[in-house]
């Protein structure tokens, strides 16, 4: 689990970001941005999880990954 802040944040493969901007543009929160020609979480503290910047990523370079608890 990729956390920032202690907060759980999408997780960005740059080998496959592309730049495309389809997800800053997708997040409601806007807690997406560019940098380098690449996306990067530029306020964790605005992601709320809704995976929609996952779901308009067309290289699949950023998903939110979810920690299984076993007891
Ligand atoms: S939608 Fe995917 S490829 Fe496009 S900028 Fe975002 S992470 Fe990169």
């Amino acid at each position: 689990m990729t956390h920032f802040n202690n907060r759980p944040v999408p997780l960005i493969d740059l080998q496959k970001c592309d730049g495309c901007r389809l997800c800053v543009h997708a997040c409601p929160t806007k807690a997406l941005d560019l940098r380098n020609g690449k996306a990067f979480i530029a306020n964790s503290l605005a992601c709320e999880y809704s995976g929609l910047c996952e779901a308009v990523c067309p290289t699949q370079a950023i998903s939110r990954l979810f920690e299984i608890i076993t007891k």
